[in-house]
């Protein structure tokens, strides 16, 4: 069992340069199940996360009347219809879902499915989260033939638990990651002022970076398509989680820098994600 922090030493380790003749197919294709009428931007913010860093190819699934605000806020990812999303004809090196999501009962079915038949690594956010919660899903998260990582905020980690959201608070933040952990032998992120990675295997680590600037709604979408880029990119799932919260804290520490805590919104960490990257290579 180890404790750590997550340093720039650490993410340097794991984010390379790139090859010279890399082309946006060994850059990762990823999926992003998210956004719903009413909440088209989580979707764009998790999308344009994932874009600056470093997915190759994003695709968004997503209802069809959304597809021309989703195209516009995210010009370079494509929209698929969600409803009409043919799992077995494409291939996906990572996954998310929940981004403003809602809680329609086929898109738990949506969940249910990838759960027990997807391969690579999917990250459960958002909506994706509190559906397991109101549907039950825990035991076949639980099983997932894939690998998964949850980001849940406080709110999602007490509904993930059945506990109330009071207790959740007054709980030791590690307790409460570990509690997740054997809830749904998921690698859990628990998001806020240092954020917690807590592993399967008992390892746990705190992020160093961020700031109260990103209490902001939509942050969170944002990390979502980080991690699930960096995964997308060959990076092992637990590096992934690590690196994709240390790098979207910086990202948020050089928003805060440049225009201040209060002003710092959702798209101004995504943009500046490609800004921490750089200066971790
Ligand atoms: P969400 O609540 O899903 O939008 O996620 C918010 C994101 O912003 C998470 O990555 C949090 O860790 C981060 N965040 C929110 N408040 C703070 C804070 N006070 N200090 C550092 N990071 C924060
Ligand atoms: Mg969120």
């Amino acid at each position: 069992m180890k404790n750590g922090l997550i340093t720039l030493e650490y993410v340097n380790t794991v984010i390379k340069r790139r090859k010279r003749n890399i082309h946006k197919g060994d850059c990762g294709r990823i999926l992003l199940i998210a956004g719903s009428f009413g909440m088209a931007g989580a979707a764009v913010l998790c999308g344009r996360g994932a874009l600056r860093s470093g997915a190759g190819l994003v695709q968004i699934a997503t209802p069809e009347e959304l597809f021309p605000i989703i195209q516009a806020g995210v010009p370079e990812a494509t929209c698929v219809s969600r409803k009409s999303l043919n799992l077995d004809r494409q291939r996906y090196d990572a996954i998310a879902a929940g981004p403003g999501l809602g809680e329609d009962s086929e898109d738990a079915d949506l969940i249910g499915k990838l759960l027990k038949e997807y391969e690579g690594t999917f990250v459960l956010d958002a909506d994706g989260l509190n559906q397991i919660a109101i549907n039950n899903m825990q035991e076949k998260l639980k099983n997932a033939s894939c690998k998964v990582i949850i980001t849940p905020h406080i709110g999602e980690a007490a509904r993930l638990l059945s506990i109330d959201i009071a207790r959740a608070k007054a709980m030791d933040r590690q307790e409460l990651s570990r509690l997740l952990v054997e809830k749904t032998n998921a690698i859990v992120v628990l998001k806020g002022e240092g954020t917690i990675v807590a592993t399967p295997q008992g390892n746990s680590y705190t992020n160093t970076t961020g700031n109260p600037g990103m209490a902001t709604a939509g942050a969170g979408d944002v990390l979502t398509g980080i991690i699930t880029s960096l995964s997308g990119q060959g990076i092992l799932p637990e590096d992934a989680a690590k690196s994709g919260v240390y790098l979207h804290g910086l990202a948020g520490d050089l928003g805060a820098e440049k225009i201040g805590e209060y002003g710092l919104i959702a798209g101004d960490i995504a943009e500046m994600t490609a800004i921490a990257i750089k200066k971790t290579l």
